[in-house]
Parts: C-alpha cells; sequence; structure tokens
C-alpha cells in the first residue's frame, strides 16, 4: 500500500497566522464586519456634510493596493507571467500589503488552487454554490472538508523559496499596520488637517471595503455573467464591467483558458490599466520575459473548446478570434503544437494547468508561447 501524499513542512512563519490564532471564518467575520461598519459610518459622514471629501485619496490608494493584487499577487506571484526585478518586486510587494488580502503566499496558494479545481469543492470559492458564496461568504463560513484536505498537501516551493514573500510572511502584520493603516491615515491628515482619527479610519476601510468587493467580483460575476468565446465548458467569463473595475481582470474566459498570458486577455490595453503598468515596467527594464499566447494557440482553442455558432456570428469586434475556426481546425490537425494543444486541452478539462511554473504545459505549447521583453544578460 502506498503512503498517502504528505505535505512539506514550511517554516512556521510561512504559514499565515491570524491574531490570537483565530480561524479564517471567525477573524474574517469580525474583520469584514468592522470594515464594513465603519464604511457605512463614512458614507453616512459625507452624506451628513461637514467632513472633508476624502473620496478622490481613497480610490487613487486603492488602486494603488489593487495593483499590488492585479499585477502583483496576480499575474507575477501565482502565474508567474512575467519575470521582475528587485525593486518591482519590493513595490508589488508593499502595494499588495496596502490591499490587506492575506499575505502573498496564502492569496497565491488560494487562488492556484481556484485555478486547479474551478468549481469543485475544492474551489476556495466556488462559484456553482452560488453568488454569495463565491463572493464574499466563502470567507466567512467554514472551508469544504475537500479543501482543507488539498490545503494540507498543495504545496507552493516557488513561493516558500521567494525573498520577498518570505519577508512579507515573516513581518506581515507590522508592515499591513503601517501600510494599510498609519500610512493612509498620515497622509488625509496632512492634506485635510481637521479630520478626526476615528473618521479617517472610516476613510480607509471604505477604501478597503470597495476594493474588496471590485475584487470579490472577479471571483462572482466574472464566473456567472458574460460570453464564453475561448472555452464554452468552463464557468469564467468576459466581463467588460468586471474589467473596468479591477484593472483588466475581467477577461475571465481568457485567463482560465490561458492563465500563463501576462495580458490576461487578448485585447491589450482594452480596460487593463494592470497591463498598462506591466508594460511601462517593462519598457523601463523592470519588468521582463512577458509570457503572451500567439494568436495562432488562441485560434486552435477556439475551434475546439468555443462556442460552435461563434464564427457564423462574427461581426462583432471580437472576430478576429472566432475567423475560420472550422477550417483552422482541419487545416492544423498534423500541426505539432496543435496536436500537443489538443492533448492539452484534454488534459486540462480534467486538471486545468495553474500558470506558467505548472510542468503540465505541454514544451510545444511553451515553445509556441511568444516571450516578449526577453532579458539579455
Ligand atoms: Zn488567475
Ligand atoms: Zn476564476
Amino acid at each position: 500500500m502506498t503512503e498517502p501524499e504528505k505535505k512539506k513542512e514550511v517554516e512556521p512563519f510561512l504559514a499565515f497566522q491570524r491574531p490570537f490564532g483565530l480561524e479564517q471564518h471567525v477573524f474574517n467575520s469580525i474583520n469584514l464586519g468592522a470594515a464594513h461598519a465603519l464604511t457605512v459610518y463614512k458614507f453616512w459622514l459625507d452624506y451628513e456634510g461637514g467632513t472633508p471629501n476624502t473620496f478622490w485619496f481613497e480610490l487613487l490608494y486603492g488602486y494603488v493596493g489593487g495593483l499590488g493584487i492585479t499585477v502583483g499577487c496576480h499575474r507575477y506571484w501565482t502565474h508567474r507571467t512575467f519575470k521582475a526585478n528587485l525593486p518591482l518586486q519590493i513595490l508589488l510587494m508593499i502595494c499588495q500589503t496596502i490591499s490587506l488580502q492575506l499575505p502573498i503566499r496564502k492569496w497565491c496558494l488560494d487562488h492556484r488552487i481556484h485555478h486547479k479545481f474551478t468549481d469543485t469543492n475544492k474551489d476556495p470559492h466556488n462559484s456553482k454554490r452560488g453568488f454569495w458564496f463565491s463572493h464574499i461568504w466563502w470567507l466567512v463560513l467554514p472551508k469544504h472538508p475537500e479543501l482543507k484536505k488539498e490545503l494540507e498537501t498543495f504545496e507552493v516551493p516557488d513561493l516558500d523559496n521567494d525573498p520577498v514573500v518570505r519577508f512579507q510572511s515573516k513581518w506581515f502584520w507590522p508592515l499591513t499596520l503601517v501600510f494599510h493603516i498609519i500610512v493612509p491615515i498620515l497622509i488625509m491628515q496632512y492634506f485635510w488637517p481637521e479630520i478626526t482619527l476615528l473618521q479617517c479610519l472610516a476613510a480607509d476601510m471604505r477604501r478597503y471595503v470597495i476594493s474588496l468587493h471590485i475584487t470579490y467580483c472577479v471571483n462572482s460575476v466574472a464566473h456567472m455573467w458574460g460570453d464564453k468565446p475561448y472555452d464554452e465548458n468552463i464557468s469564467a467569463v468576459e466581463s467588460p464591467i468586471v474589467s473596468f473595475l479591477a484593472i483588466g481582470e475581467g477577461w475571465h474566459n481568457f485567463h482560465h483558458t490561458f492563465p500563463w498570458d501576462y495580458k490576461t486577455s487578448e485585447f491589450g490595453w482594452k480596460f487593463n490599466v494592470s497591463t498598462v503598468f506591466i508594460d511601462f515596467m517593462a519598457w523601463i527594464g523592470w519588468a521582463y520575459d512577458l509570457k503572451t499566447v500567439s494568436p495562432q494557440i488562441i485560434q486552435q482553442r477556439v475551434a475546439r473548446t468555443g462556442p460552435p455558432e461563434a464564427e457564423e456570428a462574427s461581426t462583432d469586434s471580437n472576430s478576429n478570434i472566432h475567423e475560420k475556426n472550422h477550417s483552422a481546425n482541419e487545416k492544423h490537425e498534423n500541426d505539432q503544437v496543435y496536436q500537443a494543444v489538443k492533448e492539452w486541452i484534454m488534459e486540462s478539462e480534467e486538471n486545468p494547468v495553474w500558470g506558467w511554473n505548472d510542468e503540465r504545459i505541454p514544451q510545444d505549447l511553451r515553445n509556441a508561447t511568444k516571450i516578449l521583453n526577453v532579458k539579455t544578460l
């Protein structure tokens, strides 16, 4: 009889500890409850008038934190869609800390499991359990036993050995206190000296709560209402409104189909500030080895898993992805890359890949992936 798989022990500071050893659902209920109450208080203050309008600062600071999630946690650390030099990694770590969406390691662990086990009991925010579960209840309800079991064996060795991730894990709560609470309060007190400490805290919590709900929409709205031009067998959809709000993370049908593409979309900068940011960082030399899927691979995938009627109605702006799907399907029957894509799709229907570092991406498909801004040194 074979021994059951056992997770390699990680150093204790890497395993996320909540204050007083509280369980996830207990800590989140208190934290989210208090943050929502303060948000309502700030809206009430604004409605009543007489307090400074800090909304534009909250929006700006919220989006700085948002880049830490979309570019940092999501596209860099979870999916490894590009590489970053140390200053950019540190910048993204600070931005991610601003957002208080758990330490990078824990966020990425949950997200890789989401991609690998989408819409099963192992998926932390399984959208089959309904809108509100995938939006927020997954954070305040006890974890499903199958997810708990998966967490006992799922490993993230690249993150365990990442110096910036390790540093943030070690100092997570002091860093959170500084960047999530003290810095924004000091900035507000500087620009609006008349504002009280409690009002500052309420404004900061409103910034936090709004940014949380925008992130949650990627797990709920972008798994429910929208088109599925790349793979109609999965729940993830293309949602322009979520992309607009979540700076590019709503092109979710594309993203679940090709999770190693740094744009998380076929359409470049369209509602995608995160891609603009990565391209800018690549331009100044801080980001490099940007992975992107070639139009040929997209076309082949659409031919196999896209909607069958798509090419007939391809008069809209997305028509390029649907063009000649069926003929492409036949034309590439002998193509080596096509064969690799075909096998990968069959395998990934059961067990999707989670990103560039997932060894199950076939070599032919890797070779066919475009790598931009390759570092020459
Ligand atoms: Zn993802
Ligand atoms: Zn998803």
